[in-house]
């Protein structure tokens, strides 16, 4: 099968199928959208997924660019919703990779360094599950009515502790994003040009039924102008994402297979990382509008659902 050729997996032979799944030996599963949609199952997606790690030992791997969870937390959610990965360490999501990063960049210091979130909760638990200090994730922070922006910057930046040893900035997915916010990450990062800038993922946009809400990428574009470097990209389609697990041994990429239901960011990543790529149709897109996508890297195989692998199994 070629690369980019959007070949419909149920129109192949029994033993085209089987050809097939002997040419990788490791499996990226994408989670939202492809194997669960929030806390619900896709119907047959863990039993793919568990067939193809016990019965034909391929190494399988959930991944995700969802920083509201911590690795442990998404762990706990696969094995609840019936998925039996071996343990913690066959998640990959933007809050272990910020970890990695930060435990392998020497001038991150964790014992005296400590980390600005913009951003949620369980980017703090995460680090915090790793000795890493953090400070204001989840919080909010406003301009008071009675404050002017000059007030603010002098009240808070001019303190020592805004940027001493403030080693980085870290943005994800924050409901209270804030004028506050933006500053605060600019001036430590204006500040201090070794401090790292990292984002758990730069998904532009999450399109839900009935709306549709600005994602990361519009949080971050803002500090990005502002401190004029661009941050770091924590998740898919980054292939530093998968840097400590190649350097390990724990995959090779051209024997290895990413499953997603997003072209731009599952199809892209495999492409960007020189993996094998099927595209399930139970997110956005579907084979019968692929077409209409033709600037986006197009998949090697592609199903309505992960299920339907089940009879090839
Ligand atoms: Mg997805």
């Amino acid at each position: 099968m070629l690369k980019g050729s959007s070949t419909q997996l149920l129109d192949l032979t029994a033993e085209q199928v089987s050809s097939w799944l002997q040419s990788f030996d490791t499996v990226l599963s994408d989670c939202d959208g492809t194997i669960w949609h929030d806390d619900i199952a896709i119907e047959g997606a863990a039993e793919v997924l568990n067939t193809l790690q016990n019965r034909l030992n391929k190494k399988v791997y959930l991944i995700t660019n969802n920083g509201l969870k911590t690795r442990r937390e998404l762990f706990d959610r696969a094995q609840r919703l019936g998925f039996q990965l071996p343990n913690e360490h066959h998640i990959i999501s933007p809050t272990s990779t910020i970890v990695d990063y930060l435990q392998g960049n020497g001038r991150f210091d964790t014992k005296k360094h400590k980390v600005y979130v913009v951003g949620n909760a369980a980017i703090a638990r995460e680090l915090k599950a790793h000795n890493i200090d953090s400070f204001r994730a989840g919080e909010r922070e406003e301009l008071a009515p009675t404050d002017k922006w000059q007030d603010f910057a002098l009240r808070e930046f001019t303190k020592e502790e805004a940027t001493v040893n403030v080693g980085a900035v870290v943005v994800g997915w924050d409901e209270h994003f804030s004028y506050c916010k933006m500053a605060r990450a600019c001036h430590i990062l204006c500040s201090n040009k070794n401090a790292a800038f990292l984002v758990t993922n730069k998904d532009a946009v999450h399109k839900y039924p009935n709306f549709h809400i600005p994602g990361t990428a519009a949080f971050v574009s803002g500090i990005e102008a502002c401190a004029e470097i661009n941050a770091l990209e924590m998740g898919k389609p980054n292939p530093f994402v998968l840097e400590p697990y190649i350097k390990n041994g724990d995959l090779i990429p051209e024997r290895t297979l990413m499953i997603g239901d997003c072209l731009k960011i599952d199809v892209g990543f495999a492409h960007n990382c020189n993996m094998r790529s099927l595209l399930v149709g139970t997110g956005s897109y579907q084979l019968d509008t692929l077409a209409k996508h033709q600037n986006l890297v197009q998949p090697e195989v592609y199903l309505p659902k992960l299920a339907d692998l089940l009879r090839y199994l």
